[in-house]
């Protein structure tokens, strides 16, 4: 394996008295695509967030190509560009068109218009005729497809995606797989937590199952849905199968 793009070594989180990550280990190669499966309140969205700095961890290390995000006073500005995260909610500006949800960061943090690359992206992703529109003027589909862009005109090495489709109306949800699709052909680092199993099974390199703040059980996506060796994933298979 080459080096991991991330790496998780013994992390823990707690809210209050509830300790919500309970000693997380985790390796993500570059370009691997890493589908985090579990119950709600397991710790999925706990644990994309640790990934990228957004919640401080209590204990352990985070280590984004070798460097440990996780130490108190790291400078986490530089790492939101290089990891992306889109959320459930797409949270865009409703004051502001598509286009300039999406220019905002670049033109701030980056410095730099990325007209060009900002309308290729919208190409590429079928949103070319909806540069110039208003959130509440596109469909649930098209705003997330929107989010995930604003995330890409950053240039992240690396993106977290936290149940983005859950939101959807289910005949949104196929134009937003697509998307994923696509990053993953691009060869896009992604960890997401999703409810898809249809298509994690399809697109993962590896199906994480988390269980209560661990990683209970782990394996490729065919390995995972035919032969899981806990009772416990069979359980939580069999709920959402
Ligand atoms: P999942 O994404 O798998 O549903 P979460 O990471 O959202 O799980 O939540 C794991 C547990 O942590 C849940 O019990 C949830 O209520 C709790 N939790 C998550 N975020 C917070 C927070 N900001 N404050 C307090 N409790 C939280
Ligand atoms: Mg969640």
């Amino acid at each position: 394996m080459p080096d991991p793009r991330l790496s998780l070594r013994g992390v823990t989180k707690s809210f209050g008295e509830v300790q919500v990550l309970r000693g997380i280990d985790m390796d993500i190669a570059p370009g691997e695509m890493v589908c985090l499966i579990g119950a709600s309140g397991s710790g999925k969205s706990t644990l994309l967030r640790c990934m990228n700095g957004l919640e401080p961890v209590d204990d352990g290390e985070v280590l984004l190509d070798g460097v440990d995000i996780a130490e108190p006073g790291f400078n986490l500005a530089p790492i939101r560009q290089r990891i992306g995260i889109v959320f459930q909610s797409f949270n865009l500006f409703p004051h502001m068109t598509a286009y300039d949800n999406v220019a905002l960061a670049p033109r701030r943090v980056l410095g730099e218009d990325a007209r060009d690359r900002i309308e290729a992206l919208f190409a590429r992703f079928g949103l070319a005729d909806h540069m110039r529109k208003y959130p509440d003027q596109l469909s649930g589909g098209q705003q997330q497809r929107v989010a995930v862009i604003r995330a890409l005109a950053m240039r992240p090495q690396t993106m977290l995606l936290d149940e983005i489709t859950s939101a959807l109306d289910p005949e949104l949800v196929g134009e937003v797989l697509d998307v994923l699709r696509k990053l993953r052909d691009d060869g896009m680092t992604m960890v997401l937590a999703t409810h898809e199993m249809a298509f994690a099974r399809e697109v993962a390199d590896r199906v994480v199952f988390m269980d209560q703040g661990v990683v209970a059980e782990e394996g490729v996506p065919d390995a995972m849905f035919e032969a899981p060796q806990l009772e416990r994933t069979r359980r939580f298979l069999a709920s959402v199968l």
